[in-house]
């Protein structure tokens, strides 16, 4: 069990706090209504949200905090767990540093025991993030490359081990020195995605769909995924998912040939695209109506391609058919009551959810 009632992770890690709203799924977001409510004075998100005077609602001020006291917390967690990285921002938010998002990268090759799940909605950012991190050499290279002393978020964190070390007189990096665990992981790795790191994109608009899944294509990642939550209308996200194609070979090579037989055969193909999908009404005060035909409709485009779906919570408005046209309606004539009523809050119960909507898969690798 985890620390959390998101169901398809076990932990947050918050290394980063504030945000700014970016599209149509922001508008009532978790994250700025937690920090408006702890952004007193001393509090942890103070500066970064606030309730607007007028109407009372949680806003963000625009700041961003990179907070470097919480960066080796996943290193303390030894049991193996998923993780949520940055339920109270975004990773790849513009004011934050090229420096820190590698410093974030650090811990996480630091800690290969666990899985690390990174949730973007600016998967722009991200793609330039990796192209930086490709001209430094990779995370390895990057770190190989700035000696002590040479500044930078990264390697002023491994100033402060070489530091100690010297101090100390220590001539090697100590195995309990979290610090050096995440120099002597960073160092040692190569251009490739960190297996354990999966980058998914939120995208609960088809308009979001089709602007973000194919940049998240374009990110090196292990595991890339998709968050369909909060979904405000029906989808269609088959074309982009990982799925096995039947496919006709000619077996002309000797090779093929001698497996195959003359003439034509066929053989299975992957296609790589979205591994895993997340899929989910909004919850939470407001929330924006959800019919849960939208979930079914991403469950079954998930089975279709045989890749892993989680449903996660059909939200606090879950509908029920909702009607795009209804027969005889004028203007001024209640409509149809379509809303379902469940006893979880968040509609997060799946035994009050109809039978195909109770899928909630992980995808294929990672370390939990
Ligand atoms: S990107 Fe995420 S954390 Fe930032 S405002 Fe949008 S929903 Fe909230």
């Amino acid at each position: 069990m985890g620390d959390t009632s998101i169901g398809w992770t076990d932990k947050t890690w918050n290394p980063v706090r504030g945000c700014t709203v970016v599209s149509a799924e922001c508008e009532n977001c978790y994250a700025m209504g937690f920090a408006a409510r702890f952004s007193g004075e001393g509090q942890p998100y103070e500066g970064l949200a606030r309730f607007s005077d007028k109407k009372h609602l949680p806003q963000w001020t625009g700041a961003v905090r990179f907070v470097p006291s919480m960066l080796d917390q996943p290193l303390r967690w030894r049991r193996a767990r998923r993780i949520f990285v940055n339920s109270m921002s975004d990773l790849f938010h513009e004011k934050l540093s090229n420096e820190a998002i590698a410093a974030v990268f650090g811990v996480m090759a630091a800690a290969p025991q666990h899985t690390f799940q990174v949730l973007t909605k600016r998967p722009q950012r991200a793609i330039e993030w990796f192209s930086w991190l490709d001209w430094m050499g990779g995370l390895g290279g990057y770190v190989r490359s700035h000696r002590v002393g040479s500044g930078g978020l990264l390697p002023s964190l491994f100033d402060a081990v070489a530091r100690t070390e010297m101090i100390q007189g220590r001539r090697t990096r100590s195995r309990n020195d979290p610090w050096a665990s995440v120099f002597n992981a960073a160092a040692v790795i190569g251009r490739g995605p960190l297996p354990n790191v999966h980058i998914g994109v939120s995208a609960g608009t088809q308009a979001s769909v089709d602007d973000f899944i194919p940049k998240l294509l374009q990110i090196p990642a292990s595991i890339r995924f998709v968050s369909a939550e909060p979904l405000l209308e029906e989808v269609d996200l088959s074309k982009w998912l990982t799925r096995r194609d039947r496919v006709q070979m000619e077996a002309f090579t000797p090779e093929a040939k001698a497996v195959y037989g003359e003439g034509r055969h066929e053989r299975d193909r992957i296609v790589r695209g979205v591994d895993w999908v997340i899929a989910g009404g909004e919850s939470g005060h407001g929330a924006r109506p959800c019919d849960i035909r939208w979930i079914e409709s991403v469950a079954k485009q998930c089975a279709d391609a045989g890749a892993p779906c989680f449903v996660k919570q059909l939200g606090a408005n879950p509908h029920a058919n909702i009607p795009t046209i209804v027969v005889g309606w004028r203007p001024g004539a209640p409509e149809p009551d379509t809303r379902l009523r469940l006893k979880d809050r968040a509609g997060a119960d799946p035994s009050e959810w109809p039978e195909a909507l109770r899928v909630q898969q992980f995808p294929r690798g990672g370390t939990v």
